[in-house]
């Protein structure tokens, strides 16, 4: 049965009941959603959205079928919030670097607290009450949608093949792969530090197309061999410092997991 035909037959059974969540995050990751505005409408034939930060009341559904979640545990009302929900829903998708790696916020693993403590607001400084962490260190997650800000294609065609039953693909190929398809000239040719070779792909390289480094957002690849790419950055001259500070931006806990860079605070 073609595709279309698959998703009209399931458009007349039930729907699965969706939420969207953000914790401690920036909100961007929903806007991903909310950005595939042309195709919002049909999405809401194939799912039945109870929650909604934007949209719909938080405590929309007892339970539910998939529930994205943004953001990590920075904060004891995040693990809170993260540990109900999970325990609500059958799937559970981590939704954007925040949620899958710890993303930006989980940089400030890596500061000093003098180093930090100042830019705080008073009135916030229970945000600095838990480690930064990404959700899977506290809860089950089943799918992972990386980047920062996901992909709203992306978001799409997982909503898509979630619905039709099918399992989820994950993306292999790196970043590097999709820029040379976009006839890009390298940026590592012209002196930037550019991780596409060990970040996976599938945002269309949308970084180096517009002439910008890529920062890694995406996570790296499951056959990054990111010990060569250091030593083979740090040939080309790029200073060893600047390399790591470069990987930890988005990643650095899940590469200190691996033990490719120490825990050390190093700002
Ligand atoms: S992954 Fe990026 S866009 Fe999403 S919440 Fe975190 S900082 Fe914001
Ligand atoms: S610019 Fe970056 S992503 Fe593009 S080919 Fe060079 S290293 Fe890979
Ligand atoms: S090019 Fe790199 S930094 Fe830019 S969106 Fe893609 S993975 Fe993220």
């Amino acid at each position: 049965m073609l595709r279309k035909q698959k998703i009209e037959k399931k458009k007349k059974n039930k729907k699965p009941v969706v939420g969207f969540y953000a914790i401690t995050g920036c909100q961007g990751c929903l806007l991903s959603v909310l950005f595939n505005e042309d195709k919002l409408f049909d999405l809401t034939k194939l799912i039945d959205i109870k929650a909604f930060p934007f949209i719909k009341q938080l405590e929309g559904a007892k339970e539910f079928d998939v529930v994205f979640m943004e953001g990590l545990v920075a904060k004891k009302n995040d693990l809170k919030e993260l540990k109900e929900i999970r325990a609500k829903t059958k799937v559970l998708v981590a939704i954007g670097a925040c949620a899958c790696t710890g993303g930006i916020p989980a940089f400030r693993n890596f500061m000093k607290e003098d180093n930090y403590k100042h830019l705080v607001y008073h009135k916030a400084m229970h945000l600095t009450d838990m480690k930064p962490t990404p959700i899977d260190k506290y809860v089950k997650v089943d799918y992972y949608l990386p980047g920062c800000p996901p992909d709203k294609n992306e978001i799409l065609t997982f909503i898509k093949d979630f619905v039709l039953g099918k399992k989820p693909e994950i993306y292999k190929k790196p970043v590097c792969f999709d820029c040379r398809k976009e006839g890009n000239p390298c940026l590592l040719d012209s002196g930037k530090l550019c991780l596409g070779p060990i970040t996976r792909g599938n945002c269309g390289a949308v970084c180096p197309s517009g002439g910008l480094e890529c920062w890694g957002c995406r996570g790296p690849t499951d056959d990054a061999n990111i010990k060569t790419m250091m030593s083979l950055l740090e040939k080309k001259g790029f200073d060893v410092s600047h390399i790591k500070k470069r990987m930890k931006s988005f990643v650095g806990l899940k590469l200190a997991k691996k033990g490719i860079d120490t825990y050390e605070q190093e700002y």
